[in-house]
């Protein structure tokens, strides 16, 4: 248990980002007994109702609204965050870009731990915390020890976490007056929305993703006949949008599409924490690779492990049958 322990929630448009709900899931688990507050930064009415949808979620929530927070700002969260945080404070954030960019900084200003990428971690006593991170690619797990006796910053992987469940009341405390005098010379530009495929994956119930396993894309067919049969949209890794074998709006990833399908086929995919970190709902994960220690096997639902050129005719064909 830790007496000051804080989450950062990200948010959009007024809605909570899937990261709040998955790092109140991670203090949970990491520091059991404790009452994390959600720190919530921007201004005007989406931000209001960010803090109405964190408070069913978090028992405490700082609201810091103020110009300079109208867009996520590193720059701006760590003179903040320095601030109006307590000493010896864990804070958990998001490993997404922002999480990122703001993690380091703010532990070297705190003077605190800092463990980027958690996946996992051991219940804390307080003062220790043992955290798992992936090391090359996912290929082995490494159990860090980490004091945080004098606070920590700890970054935590999206889909690490299943989200927690709402259902607090909690009450919004405004601790905006921490925010003034907060001139980032980072400065908001404009918002460019990605263009727009042919298909919308992200609202997809059940989808058909292929990655480099696939080999050559004359072999793409293959994968986009099981996909028709199955009446499910075609997804892929990066790798086969870099190769130009499909378009950018398929892509499934950290970098491409979120998506939050009911049933996801991977498909000779190896499991990268980019691509994962793109699928979201805790799908029904079926992964097929010839690898038996494919990192993807850890987060399927169900393993194949095979060849899936000669796999995937086949499940082609019993589907077609009905089967
Ligand atoms: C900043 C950044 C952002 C990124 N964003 C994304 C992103 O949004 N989405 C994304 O997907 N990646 C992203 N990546 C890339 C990511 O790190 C991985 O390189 C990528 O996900 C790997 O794709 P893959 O699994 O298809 O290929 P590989 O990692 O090469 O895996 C191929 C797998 O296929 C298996 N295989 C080979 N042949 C067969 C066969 N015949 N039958 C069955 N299995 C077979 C292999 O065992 C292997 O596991 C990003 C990387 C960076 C640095």
């Amino acid at each position: 248990m830790v007496a000051n322990l804080f989450v950062l929630v990200a948010h959009k448009d007024g809605h909570l980002d899937d990261s709040a709900l998955e790092l109140a899931a991670a203090a949970a688990e990491l520091f059991p007994g404790s009452s994390p507050v959600a720190l919530t930064a921007g201004n005007g009415p989406s931000l209001d109702a960010a803090c109405q949808e964190a408070a069913g979620a978090f028992a405490e929530v700082w609201k810091f609204a103020d110009a300079a927070l109208a867009y996520p700002n590193a720059e701006a969260l760590r003179p903040l965050l320095t601030k109006a945080l307590p000493a010896g404070a864990v804070v958990l954030l998001p490993h997404s870009t922002l999480g990122m960019d703001l993690g380091p900084g703010l532990s070297v200003k705190l003077g605190a731990t800092y463990a980027p990428d958690l996946i996992g971690g051991a219940p804390s006593d307080g003062t220790t915390l043992t955290a798992v991170r992936q090391e090359f690619n996912g290929q082995v797990c490494a159990h860090v020890a980490c004091d945080i006796s004098k606070g920590a910053v700890l970054t935590v992987r999206s889909g690490a976490y299943r989200p927690a469940a709402a259902g607090a009341a909690g009450r919004i405390v405004d601790h905006s007056a921490d925010a003034q005098g907060i001139t980032p010379r980072r400065r908001f530009v404009e918002v460019i929305q990605a263009e727009a495929g042919d298909i919308d994956i992200t609202r997809e119930d059940v989808i058909v993703s292929v990655g480099r396993g696939i080999g050559e894309q004359e072999n793409l067919p293959l994968v986009e006949e099981l996909a028709e049969a199955m009446g499910a949209a075609l997804a892929c890794s990066r790798p086969i949008v870099d190769a130009k074998w499909l378009e950018k709006a398929r892509q499934v990833g950290t970098s491409g599409q979120t998506v939050k399908p009911k049933v996801y086929l991977a498909l000779g995919i190896s499991g990268s924490f980019q691509h994962l970190g793109g699928i979201k709902g805790n799908p029904f994960m079926i992964a097929v690779n010839k690898n038996p220690k494919a990192p993807i096997f850890q987060a399927a639902s169900v393993g194949v492990v095979a060849d899936l050129l000669e796999l995937v005719p086949a499940l082609t064909e019993l589907v077609k049958k009905g089967r």
